[in-house]
């Protein structure tokens, strides 16, 4: 096939289409043709969408070299089949070829023989109406290619190439080297000459995680012609080699990612290349720009290790959305134990496995099931993903969304997470107490989950008026990294109506972690900035100087838990001091615990309204200090600060109930979804999920659009139709109880 290749309806229609400009993402409005081959092509997809964009469930069985000896294809493809999915990824190559290859330096595995694996899975699919993705990996390869391109390889400083820190007979390929742009494209075309495939996806790349520094004589030009010298080894955004880098880097990927896409669509025009992107709320990498070349966005987010809290895999939905909005995300379930330390080949517990496939479909996002090894000696994990997958197939409809109908925003800050170095720069923390810096979202995050407040979260590039206008506040916890343009848009929308809520050094910065003399939204807090960062500090305190409604629920004392950190501030307008600073003094020993001033005037918070527009400011990172305290007061007054800025109209959806829960609310193609994810669970902050916690009774009030009259409410993990009234556009329902999850269809 060259660029311009035949495509066929049904046999009948047949068109000419340059291939050569198309990416995913514009193919969307235009009608979009699948050839024949294969029986799959058209069990899913219509003219108007790819077959990707309408996928609601996928499969991964990942192969290892071994697997050839004995791998029963045909039982696989059985299970697949069980779990109605649409598309199954299985290895092509990169590292590992599963089909007689001709590509040089391309390693067949060792144990093929006269096997095809690829092809005979492929095809085994097929038969079943299956698509197949090619799961491919392009970051390592063996010896023999590096002895015979030796350019196509990663380098450390002095020169020796960087071997697999446990396959260590594994060689790192570099990104900027003729494998990414002639060995893999040779790869590709071959899978796609061969084999009925629908889409290729490759393992461990791009990520969106920090950027790697290599010393290969590509990488060498590329510094010395682009970068205008050797870019620092770790993430360091106030150095202007770095921030160069991260602009070819970045360009690089994107190339890269369009021509593997366009080499996808030289055989179908629906044909698509998948890049691995994920790391929940911690980017580095651009995903904004990375979601303009996907057409389709996987996470490799598969489950939790250590302490990480239970609602990781929903944040990465959230994450996703903001720069996918409804276009195709997928999220990797791993059914193995992927904890620390990792068992491939042992089933985790089965509570963990489905409230982390909940996570994926009430965020929006395709579940995506996978286990490694053809010939598995523990199969507990089958009947785990065939008994939700089987339950999403019965539902589909309610998962079809058109829309998030969240009316909170909160700011997605992406060059905050990536780069900021708090206070007066780099360590200005000391030791241990070093930020993470997505605490200050996980903080408001889970203020909102604690508040049942339905959000959706927006990302700092895509602040335009058209989107923020739907929502009645935009929250934005600690985004000391703001562009002016950014800056400008937050203003913009308060002008027009808009509620913000911002912490500490929201503004404080540019994009790149250059300090302004002042925050740049200092107008619209009505606050400036008096000295530098004040922390890390406990035993500092709020005094609640007058009675506001952000401090409803604190009758019984002045005093208010104070953040670790703060920004001391004065106030740009006479507007009542609701909360001031009490000053640190020493927790130790207990004589010398009393305040040394217990008064002062400094603003530790700033509340404004003008007509619809409500800005609350703290000044300190009250949002972080929550995460790390878990102190309730502070989480109370986060959701009080978040009602009040929302306004006095009711929200879109409200919920009350006992029990931790996220939810997430949908306009459908039938008509409306809630969904609810039972936290309630002693495992909420360290895994694994070992059972759930059924809770009880959740009122809910749900507001449709002015013309909707709902017919039917019924909960589909119980399985039963819902009483319920809708008095003009509220509808008022109970839903008896959460197991592990619920969703409730409003048609
Ligand atoms: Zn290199």
């Amino acid at each position: 096939m060259t660029r311009r290749e035949f495509l066929t309806i049904s046999g009948v229609s047949v068109l000419t289409v340059s291939s050569s400009n198309v990416r995913a993402g514009e193919n969307r409005g235009a009608a979009f043709l699948s050839t024949q081959s294969g029986g799959a092509a058209a069990k899913t997809g219509d003219n108007q969408n790819p077959w990707y964009a309408v996928m609601r469930r996928c499969g991964q069985i990942n192969f290892n070299e071994r697997d050839p000896v004995g791998m029963d294809v045909n039982a696989w493809a059985d299970y697949w089949v069980s779990l109605k999915v649409d598309a199954v990824l299985i290895n092509g190559g990169g590292i590992v070829a599963f089909y007689p290859t001709q590509v040089p330096y391309h390693h067949r595995s060792q144990f093929l023989g006269s096997r095809d694996l690829f092809g005979e899975m492929s095809a085994a699919l097929e038969r079943r109406n299956l698509r197949v993705v090619a799961r491919m990996d392009c970051n390592y390869a063996y010896e023999e290619a590096l002895n015979a391109h030796p350019e196509w390889f990663e380098r450390n400083r002095d020169g020796s190439p960087r071997k697999h820190n446990e396959s260590t007979w594994l060689f790192k390929t570099c990104m900027f080297s003729p494998y990414f742009t002639e060995q893999m494209p040779a790869i590709y075309r071959e899978i796609n000459g061969r084999y009925p495939v629908a889409a290729f996806f490759t393992n461990g790349w791009p990520s969106t995680g920090a950027l790697s520094v290599c010393y290969c004589e590509n990488c060498k030009k590329v510094y010395r012609e682009k970068v205008g010298g050797v870019p620092p080894e770790e993430t360091d955004a106030a150095n202007a080699l770095y921030r160069k880098y991260y602009e070819v880097f970045m360009d690089r990927v994107l190339e890269v990612w369009r021509l593997w896409d366009s080499i996808a669509k030289e055989k179908r025009l629906d044909s698509v290349y998948v890049g691995n992107l994920g790391g929940g709320i911690r980017t580095v990498k651009n995903v904004k720009k990375l979601g303009e070349v996907a057409g389709w966005f996987n996470a490799d987010h598969q489950g939790r290790a250590g302490d990480t809290v239970i609602w990781d895999c929903a944040q990465q939905g959230r994450v996703a959305q903001s720069v996918m909005k409804q276009r195709t995300i997928t999220n990797v379930t791993g059914s193995y134990s992927n904890s620390r330390p990792t068992w491939r080949h042992t089933a985790k517990a089965p509570a963990e496995t489905t409230m982390w496939m909940a996570q994926t479909t009430a965020s929006g996002m395709v579940p995506w099931f996978h286990w490694l090894g053809g010939s598995p000696e523990d199969t507990r994990w089958r009947e785990v993903g065939r008994s939700f997958f089987n339950w999403l197939a019965a539902n589909e409809a309610h998962f079809r969304n058109k829309r998030s109908i969240a009316d909170v925003a909160v700011l997605y800050p992406q060059s905050t997470i990536a780069f900021y170095k708090s206070g007066s720069g780099p360590g200005s923390w000391r030791g241990a107490e070093r930020a993470q810096t997505s605490d200050y979202l996980q903080g408001l995050y889970y203020a909102l989950l604690e508040g049942r407040f339905i959000f959706d979260l927006i990302h700092q590039e895509d602040l335009s008026p058209e989107l923020l206008t739907k929502y009645r506040a935009l929250l934005i916890s600690n985004a000391a990294y703001l562009s002016d343009k950014q800056c400008e848009q937050i203003r913009e929308y308060a002008t027009s109506g808009g509620s913000v809520l911002a912490t500490f050094e929201t503004s404080r910065y540019n994009e790149w972690g250059d300090k302004r003399n002042d925050l740049a939204l200092s107008d619209l807090f009505g606050a400036s900035i008096t000295g530098e960062s004040i922390g890390p500090l406990g035993n500092s305190y709020m005094r609640i100087e007058q009675r506001h409604p952000i401090v409803s629920g604190f009758e019984g004392t002045n005093l208010l838990p104070g953040p670790e950190n703060r920004l001391p501030i004065r106030a740009k307008e006479t507007t009542p001091l609701a909360l001031s600073v009490v000053p640190y003094y020493p927790a130790f020993p207990p004589e010398m615990v009393f305040p040394r001033t217990p008064r002062t005037n400094e603003p530790a918070a700033i509340f404004k309204q003008k007509g619809t527009s409500r800005i609350a400011y703290f000044p300190g990172d009250i949002d972080r200090t929550f995460w790390r305290s878990g102190n309730t007061d502070l989480s109370q007054l986060v959701q009080n600060a978040v009602r009040w800025v929302m306004g006095d109209a009711r929200p879109a959806v409200s919920v009350s109930g006992d029990g931790v829960v996220e939810m997430f609310a949908w306009e459908t193609e039938p008509g409306y979804a809630l969904h609810i994810l039972n936290y309630t669970n002693p495992n909420m902050t360290r895994g694994f999920l070992r059972r759930f916690y059924a809770i009880g009774p959740q009122k809910v009030e749900f507001e449709t659009a002015a013309t909707r009259k709902i017919h039917n409410v019924r909960a589909l993990r119980a399985g039963r139709d819902l009483a319920f009234k809708q008095t003009d556009r509220t509808v008022r329902f109970a839903v008896p109880t959460v197991v592990d999850y619920e969703v409730l269809a409003l048609t």
